[in-house]
């Protein structure tokens, strides 16, 4: 079922000329109403009157998350605060947090783009959506909330958590359609078979999962366990939340909404443009959005995009699902988590060496973290006893650094692989860039 026929099924040529119109007028608003941004394309040389064509979009200079930082919280708004009806944030784990306003009619684009993410997993006036993304701040919550209304859907606010309780709401409110982390569905999965719930008793038959990389070997499991469609979905607070691409029931790439968030994808270390089919860094512009237009924003995520014709009738760009970050970000168990960060407690104990490497594995389907780290010479050859003391106290610093238990073991000096240049400081086990 296709939400906006008219909007996800135009043409190639209507697209462009569609996406010029509306780069043209973002560009405009942001230039007369957004100082920072004012100053950052005087400094590039670029006016609103540069931008004739799509491929000048190149000319504009990207936004990155510091870019936010610099003008936290609301020197991005392009519209007077009394006109914004709603603001998220991210985790703002590493730092500030970056800050996303909404205007009504945000809210309203919000709405139509998870609607039609909501309908390419089948959802109609009759479903009963189960959203367990977390409510508050986070986008995952209120983004579902509102586009799962405008189908018409009933939308059980549940938010994350209690687990026990989502699947006696599972029963008894007979959800059809579960929304979370593909993690988080995992669990439920799990939990549905350990307490032996009849399957009769479980009327899913879709899943709208993100906010995390999986891989197809975790879509597989989790369609056969919930025996539902499991649909990937994608979306960033900077942008405006989830809602940015889903996929429809080919499974097979997601569509970015590109009559509201022109994608293009670069090489992160060349900044040049690349091709459709080139693996590299998405880049995405807002075109509608009031409250907060983005211009070129560098997600980090790595992914192409693909413009074959798609068995939905979709015209929509795809994009591969998320292989990889372009920094060293990693996601663990939906918290974000930088090496620096390990590396910031590992130099706040003595007697260790700040060699260490992670290694993140996924071996019950949850994320797990493991820190090798090398003592010293004399600390090795102590008595066990202190040892593991020391081993205790990295845990608990590292574990006061990011909010996550750690399994650290202490290895011989010298004996973590050195590399010439940058450090190989992660080993990611999840096959996560299959
Ligand atoms: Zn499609």
């Amino acid at each position: 079922m296709i939400w906006n026929r008219e909007a996800e099924c135009m043409t190639a040529e209507e697209m462009e000329e569609l996406q010029l119109k509306r780069l043209q007028n973002v560009v405009k608003r942001v230039y007369e109403n957004v100082p920072y941004y004012r100053q950052k394309l005087d400094n590039a040389g670029v006016t609103p009157e540069d931008i004739q064509t799509l491929k000048d979009i190149e000319k504009i200079p990207f936004t990155t998350k510091s870019d936010l930082r610099n003008v936290y919280p609301f020197g991005m708004f392009a519209v007077s605060t009394d006109e914004i009806v709603e603001v998220h944030t991210t985790s703002g784990t590493t730092g500030k947090p970056t800050v996303s306003g909404y205007t009504a009619k945000d809210l309203d684009l919000w709405g139509e783009v998870i609607a039609r993410a909501l309908s390419m997993a089948g959802a109609t006036r009759t479903d009963i959506v189960q959203n367990c993304y977390g409510y508050g701040l986070f986008t995952g919550g209120l983004g579902v909330h509102h586009g799962g209304q405008k189908v018409g859907c009933t939308v059980i606010p549940i938010s994350a958590g209690n687990t026990h309780r989502q699947i006696e709401v599972i029963q008894d409110f007979k959800s059809t359609i579960l929304t979370c982390t593909p993690s988080y569905a995992m669990y439920i999965s799990e939990v549905l078979e350990r307490e032996g719930i009849p399957k009769e008793d479980i009327k899913l038959k879709a899943g709208v999962l993100g906010a995390e990389m999986w891989t197809e070997e975790m879509r597989d499991e989790i369609e056969r366990k919930l025996n539902i469609d499991a649909l990937n979905i994608y979306g960033l607070t900077e942008i405006i939340g989830p809602g940015v691409a889903n996929e429809c029931m080919e499974k097979n790439g997601l569509h970015i909404f590109e009559d509201h968030f022109y994608p293009e994808i670069i090489n992160p270390n060349t900044l040049e443009t690349l091709s459709d089919g080139e693996k590299g860094e998405l880049v995405l512009t807002t075109l509608t959005r009031e409250g907060m237009p983005v211009l070129r924003f560098r997600t980090r995520d790595i992914t192409t995009l693909r413009k074959d014709e798609c068995g939905c009738g979709r015209t929509h760009v795809k994009m591969d699902r998320i292989t990889g970050r372009s920094d060293d970000m990693l996601k663990i168990r939906g918290v974000i988590v930088f090496p620096s960060q390990i590396e910031r407690a590992l130099l706040k104990i003595e007697g260790i060496h700040p060699q260490y490497q992670i290694i993140v594995s996924r071996p019950h389907q949850l994320d797990e973290l493991e820190v090798q780290v090398e003592a010293s010479p004399s600390l090795f050859s102590d008595k066990v006893k202190y040892v593991e003391d020391v081993k205790n106290k990295i845990e608990h610093h590292i574990h006061n650094e990011i909010g996550l238990r750690v399994n650290v073991s202490l290895v011989e000096p010298q004996s973590l692989p050195r590399s010439e240049g940058k450090a190989v400081r992660v080993i990611d086990k999840r096959g996560l860039d299959k």
